[in-house]
C-alpha cells in the first residue's frame, strides 16, 4: 500500500457518501478497508454522520410537509 493509493482510498469514501462511487470502486473501497484500520474508522465514523444528518433533514422535512398540509 503506498501512500498515494491509501489516499486515494478515503478520495473514494468521500465519493460513497456523494452517491458518485462505483461497484468496481465499492469493491476496491472493502478490499482495503479488510486490511486498513484506519479507512475502515474513517468510513464508520464518516456513516455516523450521515446517519445522523439526514435522520436531522428527514425530521426536518416531516415537520415542513405537516405544515404546508394545514
Ligand atoms: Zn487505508
Amino acid at each position: 500500500m503506498t501512500p498515494q493509493m491509501h489516499a486515494g482510498l478515503r478520495a473514494l469514501i468521500n465519493r460513497f457518501y456523494r452517491e458518485e462511487i462505483t461497484e468496481e470502486e465499492w469493491a476496491l473501497l472493502q478490499v482495503h478497508m479488510a486490511y486498513c484500520g484506519s479507512c475502515e474508522k474513517e468510513f464508520a465514523e464518516r456513516k455516523a454522520d450521515v446517519i445522523t444528518t439526514r435522520l436531522d433533514r428527514a425530521a426536518r422535512e416531516g415537520k415542513e410537509a405537516r405544515r404546508s398540509s394545514n
